[in-house]
């Protein structure tokens, strides 16, 4: 039986994890913090897809990564007994000119070329109450958004590895092949151990709001995810800054983008503030995803670089990662290959 060691509880590690124990292998995942102390304990949420335009390798890998997401979340949920929030309730984003509605209608002939039967990417003038008017009257909605609470969605998956019998760990030794889903804070000791900057943390700062939209589907606005959870709550997010002192503080930044979101969404404009939130999504130098062998720990791997989207990324990256550590098949973009973004 292979054995494996997973060194990060995020949405990366405990994802690899899984799929490594689908694949019969003996895990175990250590993490000081435990689960979700990262990026990963956020509260956004959205798992929202890239344009259907200048098709990539990203988005088509982030594309049947989303689309798998769909099963995956109620077979782990069922599993745990723990509801990680996640429902495909799609995306509404509002057409403010001609020339954004011209270019929504290209992407509609993109999404079905690139997305196929998989999901829709439409133009619509009927929306929720709640959603603030668009001055064309018309908005984008696509089908192929779903929300979940990352914070919930971590300890489902936590608690169904357990279920099948793999540790959670805050301290040990490594057993087995190691992989290394260690987020900001690995890429910023791989740039100063190798004396390049190969990636570090990006902030970013996010809010709850005591608004309960749980059936609705979440907002893009003026670059502003608007995320209505299950629980009854509406996430918003987020800054993004390269400069800070404290990782996990938040500060005026976020009163602004409060401000924002309420004078964008009068929904908002009477609703409490009941959680404020600030995390490092963990930014590769090539803003995509790493895969392979680690550039530091020699004979170990690294999967990290989940930056904006690991949640909408994470079942993609596990599923490759567990293909090459356990049954030895590289299935990794090259875009993605730590040897690219190491040269890159
Ligand atoms: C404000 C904000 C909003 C976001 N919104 C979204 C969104 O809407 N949708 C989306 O898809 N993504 C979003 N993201 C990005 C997403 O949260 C990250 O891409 C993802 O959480 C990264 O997961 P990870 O497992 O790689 O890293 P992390 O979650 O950071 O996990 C890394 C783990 O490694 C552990 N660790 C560190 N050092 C060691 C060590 N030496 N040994 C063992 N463990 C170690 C840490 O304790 C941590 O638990 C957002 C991020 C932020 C900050």
């Amino acid at each position: 039986m292979v054995e494996i060691t997973v060194r990060g509880a995020g949405i990366f590690g405990l994802s690899i994890a899984w799929a490594c124990v689908m694949r019969g292998a003996k895990v175990q995942v250590i993490d000081p913090h435990g689960p979700a102390a990262g990026a990963s304990g956020g509260v956004v949420g959205a798992l929202a897809p890239h344009v259907p335009e200048n098709w990539n390798t990203k988005k088509q890998f982030q594309r049947d990564s989303l689309v798998a997401a769909r099963d995956f979340w109620p077979m782990i949920d069922a599993l745990s007994g723990i509801d990680s929030g996640y429902a495909r309730l799609g995306r509404l984003q509002p057409i403010p000119d001609e020339h954004a509605l011209t270019l929504a209608q290209c992407r509609v002939a993109g999404a079905r070329d690139n997305w196929g039967d998989l999901a829709q990417w439409a133009i619509v003038d009927q929306v929720p109450d709640w959603v603030p008017p668009s001055a064309t009257g018309r908005w984008v909605w696509d089908d192929m958004t779903a929300r979940i609470n990352p914070q919930m969605a971590c300890r489902s998956l936590a608690a169904a590895l357990q279920a099948r019998g793999c540790p959670i760990l805050t301290q040990g030794d490594d057993r087995g092949r190691v992989i290394w889903a260690a987020g900001a804070q690995d890429l910023a000791q791989i740039s100063q151990h190798l004396g390049r900057d190969l990636g570090r943390g990006e902030k970013g700062q996010a809010a709850v709001f005591d608004l309960d939209l749980r059936d609705s589907p979440q907002l893009y606005i003026d670059s502003l995810h608007i995320t209505p959870h299950a629980d009854g709550t509406t996430a918003i997010g987020s800054t993004s800054e390269r400069n800070y002192d404290d990782p996990m503080e938040t500060d005026q930044r976020l009163d602004d983008l409060i401000a924002k979101a309420r004078a964008l969404v009068p929904a908002l404009a009477d609703c409490a503030v009941i959680q404020r939130w600030a995390g490092a999504r963990p930014r590769a130098k090539t803003r995509a995803p790493v895969m392979g062998p680690h550039p530091v720990y020699p004979d170990a791997f690294i999967a990290n670089g989940g930056f904006k989207i690991g949640f909408g990324m994470a079942i993609g990256v596990a599923e490759v990662m567990a293909d090459l550590v356990v049954d030895g098949i590289d299935r990794i973009p090259d875009d993605f290959r730590t040897e690219h973004w190491i040269k890159g």
